[in-house]
This record gives structure tokens, C-alpha cells and sequence, in this order.
């Protein structure tokens, strides 16, 4: 077992609900996964089954489901789904913490009707203010309606952040992206990549990696001592307050993650984001974990919905926190706070 472990739980950790409303994306990023969020190429053709994905999200919140994420894909080239289905999972009991995973390519255009919804976060997936870098990454070009959207987004008050991967395609300009971030007044994550397939085969990284050690000693050169955000569920994460009212969040894998007992039996454990959150398809298929043990994978059926929900949360049930060799220590030091 590489890592340490500090403590098990025997409680469930609530895990956010992740909801794939499509497979399919308007961009090519080098690193993306094909069927997104999903993992599975299928499901950009799979057929879109919104009553059972409703019954599962509302099943889901029944039992104290808190944060969902809608996400794709990208949600916003499908919006004849992506409208309705916000209608109907708002209508009852909507979820507390509900946040939209986007491109914000088409974000200017929906923008006002989004605004709408009681979404908590609005994450524009953008990690480079460089048009030649962010069409080398996405394969289009397209920033200056990503900037278009972000600023018709922040004009109808979404709640705008930014996610940023930290690559060697974009680690050059992300102090540039930091002061994006700032010129904007809006949070931005900072998320070190993970290539699942290289990383567990051969321990090697892939070519794009870019460790974020660096990135964070200037961060904090620049904005003074971090704190940490620790949920009690994924990767503990660095915060760094920028003094005009908004964060930079810096997360880095290797610093330790969450596992469960189905990881044991995963050809990827140790992998870099452990368990966090329940995926659902378009076609409506469940899973505890989108990257391993896809042989836990249940399409969900009418009659089955509150089991596939019982079988899902027992996944999340005594997950335990093993930490790494990590150069950030205050990280360590309170990790084992949290999983005292
Ligand atoms: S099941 Fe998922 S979280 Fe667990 S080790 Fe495998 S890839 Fe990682």
C-alpha cells in the first residue's frame, strides 16, 4: 500500500452527485476523457433517460444528497435537455449546493436564462488567457467567447468561477490566469492533471504533467500563508486568499486522497482522486467511480432506484484518508486533523 493511513471512518461520507447530461463536447482538450465526466465514449450516443436520472437525483437528496453537479460533456450544446431538466430538479427539494460545469463557450447566450436557477457555482472549465495555448489545448478557437460569456455570466449575477488544469501547456501562463481570476472578482481552482491510465501502469507521469509545488510558492509569495479546505471527502486542497474578497484554490493529488473498500480490488489504486463523487449518465447508469472498478457500473431501472441508491452510498461507507509524501506540510498537518 503506497501512502499512510491515518484513520477509517466507519460513517458514510456524503459524496456529491455528479450528473453527465451528455457525452459529447464542442472542444477537443488534450487531456479530456471521451465521454467526459462519464468516462465512457458510449454515452455520447446514449439515449437520454430523464425520468429515471430525476428519480435517481431525487432518491438521492431524499437520503441527505447535498452538492450536485451538472456537467457533460458540455451541458450547453444540449439545452432543449439541459432547461427542462433544471425545471424539474428545482421544483421539490432542490439540491442546497447545486453547480453547472461548463466550457463557457455558449455561455454568453444562455447566460440570462441560467440566472434563474439557484445554482451555487457557475465553473467555466478555462485554463490559459492565451488564445495560441488555449486553441493548442481545446483544439478551437474560441476564447474571446469564453471571455464573452464569463463577463455576460458575472453582468446577470451567475455565480462565476474558474477551473483551471495546471499543464505544461498552461503552467507558463497561470499567474497570468491568476490575475484574470482577480480582474474578474471571481474564485478560480487551480487542479494539477491526472492521467489515470500512465500513472498507475508504470508509476510514470504523463507529458503534460506539471507539479504545482512551484506555482503554490509563488501563491503564497504573493497572497501570504494558505489555509486548507478539507471536506472530509477527495483531496484536501490549498486556499489562498487573494485580499479582494475571492480565493485561489491550488489542488494537488499527490498530496493524498480517499479510498474505500471497492478500491482495493481497482487496478488503478492508488489512484489521484479517490472516491468523491457518484456519477450518473445520460442513460442512466450509475457509478461510484468513473475512472476504476467499472464492473460497479447499474443501469438503473424503475423498480430499482432507492437500491441503487442504497448500493451507491454503502461504496462511500467507511472510506479512509491516506496521505502522501507531499513537500506542502501544513496540507499533512491537517489532514490529520480531519481524519482524527
Ligand atoms: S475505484 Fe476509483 S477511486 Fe478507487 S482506486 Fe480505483 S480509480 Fe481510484
Amino acid at each position: 500500500m503506497n501512502g499512510t493511513e491515518i484513520g477509517r471512518s466507519v460513517e458514510l461520507v456524503m459524496p456529491s452527485v455528479t450528473c453527465c447530461l451528455t457525452g459529447a463536447c464542442n472542444l477537443r482538450c488534450v487531456y479530456c476523457r471521451p465521454g467526459g465526466e462519464s468516462g465512457d465514449a458510449g454515452v455520447a450516443q446514449a439515449k437520454w433517460d430523464r425520468n429515471l436520472v430525476l428519480a435517481f437525483l431525487a432518491q438521492f437528496r431524499r437520503v441527505g444528497g447535498r452538492v450536485l453537479r451538472v456537467t457533460g460533456g458540455e451541458p450547453l450544446i444540449v439545452p432543449r435537455r439541459l432547461f427542462p431538466f433544471l425545471d424539474a430538479v428545482t421544483e421539490n427539494d432542490p439540491y442546497p449546493d447545486m453547480r453547472l460545469a461548463t466550457n463557457g463557450v455558449y455561455l454568453a447566450r444562455w447566460a440570462e436564462q441560467l440566472a434563474s436557477y439557484p445554482f451555487s457555482d457557475v465553473r467555466i472549465s478555462l485554463d490559459t488567457v492565451d488564445s495560441y495555448a488555449y486553441l493548442r489545448i481545446t483544439g478551437r478557437d474560441a476564447l474571446n467567447d469564453v471571455f464573452e460569456g464569463i463577463e455576460r455570466g458575472i453582468e446577470v449575477g451567475l455565480p462565476i468561477s474558474i477551473n483551471a488544469v495546471l499543464t505544461t501547456m498552461s503552467f507558463a501562463g497561470m499567474e497570468a490566469m491568476v490575475d484574470f481570476a482577480l480582474q474578474c472578482k471571481v474564485n478560480l481552482k487551480i487542479l494539477d492533471y491526472v492521467h489515470h491510465e500512465s500513472i498507475r501502469s508504470d508509476g510514470s507521469e504523463s507529458s503534460l504533467y506539471a507539479s504545482p509545488d512551484n506555482l503554490i510558492e509563488r501563491l503564497r509569495a504573493r497572497f501570504g500563508k494558505p489555509t486548507t479546505k478539507n471536506l472530509g471527502r477527495g483531496i484536501p486542497m490549498t486556499v489562498f486568499s487573494t485580499g479582494a474578497g475571492t480565493t485561489v484554490i491550488v489542488k494537488d493529488g499527490t498530496v493524498g486522497t480517499r479510498f474505500g473498500v471497492i478500491c482495493e480490488k481497482c487496478g488503478k489504486y492508488p489512484c489521484r482522486e479517490g472516491l468523491v463523487t457518484c456519477t450518473v449518465t445520460p442513460g442512466a447508469w450509475v457509478m461510484p467511480c468513473s475512472v476504476g472498478r467499472k464492473d460497479l457500473r447499474m443501469a438503473l431501472k424503475p423498480s430499482g432506484v432507492k437500491d441503487a441508491v442504497r448500493v451507491i452510498l454503502g461504496y462511500f461507507t467507511g472510506l479512509r484518508f491516506e496521505a502522501r509524501a507531499c513537500s506542502n506540510c501544513e496540507i499533512g498537518d491537517q489532514n490529520r486533523d480531519d481524519a482524527a
